[in-house]
């Protein structure tokens, strides 16, 4: 039987409600009784239990949205379009020309529901891209998951524009002064994804082992691709 999150709230609330009750000795046995749902744990159901009531939303429906979120949209996906891309030069030109449909090659819906364009910006030892949304937090969801917390704030949203080398310093990432900063400012309408350089010494990984490298915050241009002295070409790949 599958749990969801409705089952594991109900779950703790009995237990919860169980461990107030007036009156009841303390046992002791040898399990652990399940922790009392946070605050912010307990409005969101009170808020889904209204909705439900009022006939607004529908439990399965909002099950397939957190499950789609939780196990099948993420950083992973876009993790495999860089690490393609890195290997096969004929799918690097088609991410470039048209990302849409070199993302739909890998059997996933890239094209959120907004109907929004991705385009796919390559860094190269010259220039070097970095994504903002400066009105709001437009991000690609389907191929990088949902959007982290200092992506949505004012500060990354206003500086990124106004003093990007700062800004990308505080990331612990240095640029030398010849490499050129681009920044791209998404919209409802059209959304990046960094291309970052594959990383030196890196010609004997697997397409595979190359994506378990990409991390959100290199195609997001926060960071680039590193290669840890275990990953490279070392003994385990001669
Ligand atoms: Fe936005």
């Amino acid at each position: 039987m599958t749990t969801t999150r409705r089952d594991f709230l109900a779950t703790a609330l009995t237990a919860a409600g169980a461990a107030a009750t007036p009156g009841m000795p303390a046992h002791q046995h040898d399990h652990e009784h399940q922790a009392v749902p946070s605050d912010f744990a307990l409005r969101v159901k009170s808020l889904e239990s209204l909705l439900v009531e009022k006939g607004l939303v529908d439990r399965a429906a909002l099950d397939a949205l957190v499950d789609a979120y939780e196990h099948k949209i993420g950083p992973r996906n876009g993790a495999r379009v860089v690490a393609r891309a890195w290997v096969d030069p004929a799918y690097k030109t088609r991410l470039l020309a048209d990302a849409n449909n070199a993302m739909a090659e890998f059997g996933y819906v890239y094209v959120s529901q907004q109907g929004d364009r991705m385009v796919v910006v390559e860094n190269t030892p010259r220039v070097h891209n970095l994504i903002v949304c400066t009105l709001c937090s437009c991000y690609p969801w389907p191929v990088l998951g949902l959007p982290p917390v200092w992506y949505k704030s004012a500060p990354y949203r206003s500086r990124a524009v106004i003093d990007p080398r700062s800004v990308l310093r505080e990331f612990g990432l240095e640029l030398a002064e010849d490499v050129e900063v681009c920044v791209w400012d998404s919209t409802a309408e059209v959304r990046y994804l960094v291309l970052p350089e594959r990383p030196a010494s890196s010609e004997r990984l697997s397409e595979e082992e190359l994506a378990a490298l990409v991390t959100r915050d290199a195609m997001v241009g926060v960071a680039t691709v590193v290669l840890r002295p275990s990953e490279g070409n070392d003994e385990r790949h001669t």
